[in-house]
């Protein structure tokens, strides 16, 4: 049984705090980005260093916690809180070291990727991410990460050269190529399974300003624009990346007044390549059906990650459903079609992230994010700031992805999951999930590390 004096004692030999039910900013502490989740913790450690983050991990083991580990707590799921249990915290533990001669970076556990950004644009260099800035580094990491730069430089795993992990048995090791390479292969893509990544270590390129914005096309012209992206993307130049979306219009600058709210259809370009190519790369975008609007312009690359978060900041609700998706068939493009007329919130949206390119250099099994085969990760995303809107928005998205599941490729992204069974996970992995499920038994047998897309060690 739990008690005060166990938790005091816990508590003595930590330097980080401990907020549990009843201390005053217990109900802020235990809120995570989506709105739509309502946890309880038992106690929420703010670890603020590894020997914090072992000893919490020996103290949820010990007491028979139920343990949830949160960075950047964007999870759509909830998985980086829990009822009852014992959450580490690492959102204190931002430290980072740029090598830039070794083009590297060093990353705690507990940064977002704004923190990233800010550190290594200093030095003209990123590594690949997602799309919006206040997303933690940890969850984005291991469920593979999907962004900007997949297309030029691959995926978030793709770049991940190490890793140091807390075991579920407390121990701290090192994962990478050489050592414990196992863990390494799981920790690119198989989640929160396997321990506590107290910090990442990632190759970093050099991308400093990109040409970036988005084109917008009338949503009359949906099927046609669909069917020119689905053909154009996958043979563009690896250094252009861009992503497809059915959006409404934001209402604020710089949009002009006349679009703000419209319905369209839109690519949220990338471009990192040479600037002299830039004309000649573009010219095919410009040209093909008169826009709405073309805003790609020169921009610094943490300014492009951090464009979207003012429209999607913490506390709204959230319901998300995906699939990967190899072809982007004509019947698949008129379902799109039909349920991007009835987008049920101004936030709601569709996105399909390309997954080819520099990530296609690797295969199915090189890693434990199996769908290289893939073109695009689809998401079905109903968003709304107001909780009235929850049934709506969840019914729209699971209808619409009832709809385009089968034109899928069967599995979806772990990272855009919500809880939706064994089943999927076994599907989002493929040909790989029983080597998880070998490399779980060996790191976590007991499956301490199960708030998460869980792969049961047996
Ligand atoms: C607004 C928004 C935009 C997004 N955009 C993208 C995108 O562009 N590309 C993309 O690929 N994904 C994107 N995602 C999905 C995102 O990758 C997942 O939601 C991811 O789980 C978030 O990571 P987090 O650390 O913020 O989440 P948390 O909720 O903190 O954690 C999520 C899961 O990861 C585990 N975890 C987190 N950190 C660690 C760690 N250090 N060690 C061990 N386990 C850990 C947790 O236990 C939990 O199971 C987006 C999500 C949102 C809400």
């Amino acid at each position: 049984m739990l008690n005060a004096a166990k938790v005091a004692e816990f508590s003595a030999g930590l330097r980080g705090r401990i907020v549990q039910p009843g201390d005053a900013d217990y109900d802020a502490a235990r809120r995570v980005y989506n709105a739509m989740i309502d946890r309880h913790p038992r106690l929420i450690v703010y670890c603020r260093d590894v020997a914090d983050v072992m000893q919490s991990v020996n103290f949820a083991r010990s007491q028979s916690l139920l343990l949830a580990v949160r960075c950047g707590g964007h999870n759509g799921g909830g998985l980086g809180t829990c009822d009852e249990g014992l959450v580490i915290d690492l959102s204190s533990m931002k430290g980072i070291r740029v090598d830039a001669q070794a083009r590297r970076v060093r990353v705690e556990g507990g940064c977002t990727w704004g923190d990233v950004d800010h550190a290594t644009h200093a030095f003209g260099m990123a590594t690949p991410s997602g799309i919006i800035s206040t997303t933690g580094v940890g969850g984005l990491t291991l469920g593979g990460g999907l962004g900007h730069l997949t297309r030029k430089c691959g995926m978030t795993v793709d770049n991940l050269l190490e890793a140091d992990v807390v075991l579920a048995d407390g121990r701290l090791v090192t994962a990478s190529a050489e050592q414990n390479p196992d863990l390494y292969w799981a920790l690119r893509g198989g989640g929160g399974n396997f321990g506590v990544v107290t910090s990442f270590v990632f190759r970093l390129h050099p991308v400093s300003t990109v040409l970036a914005g988005p084109t917008f096309w009338a949503i009359e012209r949906a099927a046609e624009v669909m069917r020119w992206y689905r053909d154009f993307i996958v043979a563009a130049p690896q250094d252009l990346n861009g992503f497809f979306a059915f959006l409404k219009v934001p209402p604020v600058e710089p949009f002009p007044a006349a679009l703000r709210g419209q319905l369209v259809c839109g690519v949220m370009w990338c471009y990192a390549g040479p600037e002299a190519d830039a004309d000649a790369i573009f010219k095919p975008v410009r040209e093909f059906a008169a826009p709405l609007l073309h805003g790609v312009q020169p921009m610094p690359y943490p300014a492009l990650q951090g464009a979207f978060d003012g429209l999607y900041p913490p506390g709204d609700q959230w319901y998300w459903r995906a699939d990967f998706v190899n072809q982007l068939s004509d019947a698949a493009i008129a379902e799109h079609v039909r349920f991007a007329a009835d987008l049920p919130t101004p936030q709601s949206t569709m996105h399909l992230y390309p997954i080819d390119g520099a990530a296609h250099k690797l295969k199915q099994g090189d890693t434990a994010f199996s769908y290289r085969d893939a073109n695009w990760g689809q998401v079905m995303v109903g968003v709304s700031p107001d909780a009235q809107d929850a049934p709506r928005i969840s019914a729209w998205a699971k209808s619409y992805w009832d709809a385009l599941h089968p034109y899928s490729a069967g599995g979806a992204y772990v990272n855009m999951m919500m809880d939706e069974g064994e089943e999927r996970i076994r599907a989002s992995y493929r040909g790989n999930y029983d080597r998880l499920v070998a490399i779980k038994r060996q790191f976590d047998p007991d499956n301490l590390f199960r708030v998460n897309q869980n792969i049961r060690p047996r």
